[in-house]
């Protein structure tokens, strides 16, 4: 019988654990935490988001999408919603995000576990992978507890983000042992550090906007949905599928901004649109003042430091701003740019950015091309996806590959 450990029990491992379990395979998940699937229990707001009908690579990124573009297949993405179904999962689908429709991250927790349990995986919890070492074709764990032989190594132990969960970096440090090359892992699905005088005036502001992101003045990427507006800059879900992208931009003496409008649920692209909107606004809504016809379209704190950063008093009516002036309002209102000076901690984003270089992985198994009866999934490559459940996406196809490679299953 052959031996077989996982390291780390989060979302990839999980997965790779109960496809790798035959009678021919002894299977132990070691995991530090009290129970497996920590991360898990935090995703989608304690909704889990776990998985979206719209898996390709355009919503990832990673310095080999030609290779990612092999894992994640129209036949692995099949198995993935049949092993779910097989769970007992039924998804909620809403605009192509799945959650389970009990609405509880804990439903996709506890079914993974239990199908550990009943394929008789063996759960080692509360127990600290310290390294790993291969002689003679053996493969060696130390824990804090003890030192165990193995055949084959799944190394799932996730990247640096959110280390609170687990997952702290170990793994890349021992996959860098093996042989493999590093992407930088960076902060993704993360805040904005940004660098203006208001941060604290805007401080709790939440409003509809389009976020674009400047890579050296060049437009490269772009959002639209809820922005929360922080003494440090700015959040919110559009915010956080730029942050990978800046993180690596900042990582390599890029210059980030981003560009902020206001009023793109307006359909208010530029300055012209807006003084023309306001022109019509002023004849209907008559006997306001500036900051008074601005009511009603704009959350009023930001009215009223937009209008001071433009040196436009609140009290001053409309007919009697310069046309310059109105300009200069709207770009503030459509086409405010800001310097992004970095990104909130690994601890507080949901992925890191980089990793295990992929093109050192077999794709079609997720074995390692440096060591033999290595294999390494999950977060812990080079690869990290846009919000909307295409990072646990590749958890589970990853770890998918790597578990049926294992269990020898050709046919699956
Ligand atoms: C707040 C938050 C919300 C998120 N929401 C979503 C979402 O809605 N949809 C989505 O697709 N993705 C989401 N993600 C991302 C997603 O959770 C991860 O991409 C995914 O869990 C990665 O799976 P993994 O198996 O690679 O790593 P993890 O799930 O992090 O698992 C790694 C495991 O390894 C264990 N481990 C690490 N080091 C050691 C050690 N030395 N010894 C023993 N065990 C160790 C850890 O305890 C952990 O259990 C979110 C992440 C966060 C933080």
């Amino acid at each position: 019988m052959a031996r077989i450990i996982i390291l780390g029990g989060g979302a990839s491992g999980m997965v790779a654990a109960i496809k790798a379990r035959t009678e021919d395979n002894e299977v132990i998940i070691i995991d530090k935490n009290n129970n497996l699937g920590k991360k898990i229990l935090m995703t989608g707001n304690g909704k889990c988001n776990y998985w979206n009908r719209d898996i390709n690579v355009s919503h990832y990124n990673s310095d080999n999408l030609d290779i990612l573009e092999k894992i994640i297949t129209e036949k692995n993405k099949l198995k993935i919603e049949e092993f779910f179904d097989r769970l007992g999962i039924t998804p909620r689908i809403k605009d192509n995000y799945y959650y389970p429709s009990s609405n509880q991250a804990t439903s996709i927790q506890t079914a993974l576990i239990l199908e550990c349990e009943l394929r008789g995986v063996k759960i080692f919890n509360n127990e600290e992978v310290i390294n790993v070492k291969k002689k003679n074709n053996i493969f060696e764990v130390i824990t804090n507890k003890r030192n165990i032989e193995c055949d084959k190594v799944v190394l799932a132990m996730g990247s640096k983000a959110c280390s609170k969960t687990g997952s702290d970096g170990l793994g890349y440090k021992i996959a860098n042992s093996f042989g493999h090359t590093l992407i930088e892992p960076l902060p993704a699905l993360v805040q904005l550090k940004l660098k203006a005088s208001f941060l604290k005036e805007w401080q709790g502001i939440r409003c509809d906007a389009k976020v674009s992101l400047y890579e050296n003045n060049k437009l490269v990427k772009e959002d639209i949905g809820e922005v929360q507006l922080t003494d440090y800059g700015i959040s919110g879900i559009c915010v956080y599928q730029l942050s990978g992208r800046v993180s690596r931009g900042i990582y390599k003496n890029k210059k980030e901004d981003i560009e902020i409008n206001f009023l793109n649920s307006l359909e208010i692209s530029d300055e012209e649109e807006f003084v023309k909107l306001m022109d019509e606004r002023n004849k209907i809504v008559v006997g306001r003042n500036v900051s008074q016809l601005l009511d009603g379209i704009l959350n009023y704190k930001l009215i009223n430091l937009i209008l001071k950063n433009t040196w436009i008093s609140r009290d001053d009516s409309w007919d009697n701003i310069s046309m310059v002036k109105k300009l200069e309002l709207g770009r503030n209102l459509t086409k405010l740019r800001l310097n992004i000076i970095g990104t909130n901690s690994y601890d507080m984003a949901q992925v890191c950015s980089g990793g295990v270089k992929l093109d050192e992985i077999n794709p079609l198994t997720m074995e390692s091309l440096k060591t033999s009866g290595l294999y390494i999934v999950g977060e812990l490559l080079d690869v990290d996806g846009e919000c909307g459940g295409f990072n646990l996406g590749f958890a589970w196809i990853s770890g998918y590959l790597a578990g049926k490679s294992i269990s020898g299953d050709n046919n699956d």
